[in-house]
């Protein structure tokens, strides 16, 4: 029987469509969701605000990008039949690659006549006489359901900069987060590009290649390590495929990150400085983000992440031709690591190009934007930079952002946004006390951004299909965060980010790119293997810290 029928009998507004399962978003999170909840039978109706199924790969179609995770890792592990026939091309699959590979899925598990695309979630509002959710859609809709499943995404908020003038620009300005769909072709226009994290990385060398002149607008340098991305060779898809069981489970239990590499067995001051340099310089050879795992102590003590630091800026250095461009590429305000390390081809040697300029917003910032030109006012006086369109790569309001535009109503009608006023607040990352019925896919207090997001992804969505089953199993109808369990996890997670070098540097982990936006530190760094084991016992304790309702009904019937 499926919950479409037990709903209903509690009488709630008959002509409104009532399903088991609402699922925000189908990006590969939703996506997974979908397909694990439709296997247990139940029903289940996907909101989907972008065109198409892909999430973050569907809006992120900006020149350059591709995933900076190694794509035979950064891709589902839940079929075996998908992992063994899907080729990717290269080492770091381009966007438009990750796509198709996210359409080929809806395609392959049948997921679309779920999906209902171009339909934003406006509102959930939990009615407690009922047991279930009330969600309204922005075709006008409203529908119920007993769960809802947030599969947001962390980065798909794009963040427009709050810079006076932009509105009075007369060439066409684009985000990164939120890209055309059509080619965009800059030859022979003159371009600036704001912003220099990693969508800016992976985008000037290409839009270098085809503008008459680029202009980088620069107010934070950021760590970047080659991807020495290639064409994958048979050979090296067959030797993934082949040990994907146990490769798949070091990356879900063994890992920090969710990515197999080799553990660090020592911290970077237990080496010489040949040794060490040596160390580097293979990591730095073979490329990605598996440069910070050379050593185990680079994202904990300071003296240990600035000799991976320096070795970074010396590279930087070698690279850049002009010492006053090199000396403004090289990071100097946070350690290596505490801002997502960035992943690039070609980026540093594009600015030994002669079409390239470098303009340091950090002591000259943008003053306004005029019609034809961004206008710096500081130490150098006021200077106006001539622009035919503006690339802005300013990043996203990440982990919370699209949770928030979200109008939610949890018990006695409290918002999530005011709850999370202070910063957000959840247990385990997967529901937020007085918020029954409501969880959230790689959500802040679990490891999400900090690691191969379709590992954490995956977890997630088996942990909550599990948890429903139970919960349908044990005839229970609500399930939600214990207040002192989330002020202990809470807690946790601020605890082991303090013992880290993270929270030195003002990156989105903490909210610091949004102003006003509280400052705590949102991903959880336990690590995904440390995490998944805490997740999985607090199930087998029969769902610790979390408050059950309802009567046992199967069992006393029986
Ligand atoms: P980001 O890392 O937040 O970088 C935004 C950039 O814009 C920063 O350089 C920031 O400077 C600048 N900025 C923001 N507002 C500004 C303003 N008003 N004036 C001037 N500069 C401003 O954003 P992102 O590059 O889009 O990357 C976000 C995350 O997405 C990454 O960390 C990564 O996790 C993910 N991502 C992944 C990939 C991949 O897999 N390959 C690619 C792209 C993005 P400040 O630092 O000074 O604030």
């Amino acid at each position: 029987m499926s919950a479409v029928q037990s709903i209903s009998g509690k009488g709630h507004a008959a002509n409104a469509a009532t399903y088991d399962v609402v699922v925000v978003g189908a990006g590969f999170a939703g996506m997974y969701m979908l397909h694990r909840l439709r296997k247990q039978g139940l029903s289940v109706r996907v909101y989907e605000q972008g065109g198409d199924v892909g999430g973050t790969w569907y809006w992120n179609r900006y020149p350059g990008a591709r995933c900076d995770v190694e794509s035979m890792q950064y891709s589902y592990s839940f079929s075996d039949e998908l992992q063994q026939q899907w080729d990717w091309s290269e080492r770091y699959a381009p966007q438009p690659e990750i796509l198709k590979y996210a359409n080929h899925v809806a395609d392959r598990f049948k997921l679309r006549p779920d999906i209902q695309l171009g339909t934003r979630v406006d509102s959930a509002a939990f009615d407690e006489r009922a047991g279930v959710w009330s969600v309204t859609t922005s075709d006008g809709k409203t529908v119920t359901a007993k769960y809802v499943v947030l599969a947001t995404g962390c980065l798909s908020n794009a963040r427009m900069p709050d810079i006076e003038g932009l509105s009075d620009f007369k060439g066409q300005v684009y985000h990164t987060g939120h890209w055309p769909h059509e080619q965009i072709d800059f030859t022979g226009l003159r371009v600036g590009v704001i912003g220099t994290g990693s969508s800016a990385i992976q985008s000037v060398p290409v839009i270098a290649e085809q503008a008459r002149h680029l202009t980088v607008f620069q107010r934070t340098a950021n760590f970047s390590i080659p991807a020495r991305n290639a064409a994958l060779t048979p050979e090296e898809r067959d030797s993934f495929r082949s040990n994907y069981p146990e490769l798949r489970r070091i990356a879900r239990e063994e890992s920090r990150n969710g990515i197999v590499q080799e553990l660090p067995d020592r911290g970077a001051l237990e080496d010489g400085d040949n040794v060490r340099r040596a160390k580097y310089e293979t990591r730095w050879t073979r490329g990605g983000l598996t440069f910070m795992g050379v050593y185990n102590n680079l994202v904990l003590d300071k003296a240990a992440n600035d000799t991976a630091a320096n070795f970074v800026r010396d590279k930087i250095a070698q690279i850049v031709s002009d010492p006053s461009t090199a000396k403004l590429l090289q990071p100097d305000n946070h350690p290596i690591g505490a801002k997502r390390i960035c992943v690039d081809t070609d980026y540093y040697a594009t600015f030994n190009r002669a079409n390239v300029t470098l303009v340091d917003i950090r002591s000259n910032p943008i003053e306004r934007i005029l019609p034809y030109s961004v206008r710096t006012a500081g130490k150098e006086g006021i200077r106006d930079y001539e622009v035919d369109a503006l690339v802005l790569a300013t990043g996203f309001d990440a982990m919370t952002g699209s949770v928030a535009k979200i109008d939610i109503r949890g018990r006695n009608g409290l918002t999530l946004n005011a709850k999370w006023a202070e910063g957000p607040r959840t247990y385990l990352g997967l529901m937020s006390a007085g918020f029954p019925n409501l969880f959230i896919i790689t959500g802040p207090g679990s490891p999400s951004v900090l690691s191969n997001m379709i590992v954490s992804i995956e977890q997630h969505v088996d942990w909550i299909a599990d948890c429903i089953a139970t919960m349908r199993h044990r005839g229970l109808d609500t399930i939600e965060a214990g207040k002192d369990a989330e002020d202990r996890w809470v807690a946790h997670v601020n605890e082991v980010a303090q013992g880290t070098l993270y929270p030195q540097a003002n990156s989105w982990y903490m909210g610091a790119n949004i102003p006003g936006k509280p400052q705590i530190f949102m991903p959880y760094i336990g690590g995904v293997g440390v995490y998944r084991q805490i997740c999985n016992d607090v199930a087998a304790k029969g769902y610790e810290g979390f408050v059950l309702t309802g009567a046992e009904r199967q069992r006393a019937a029986s």
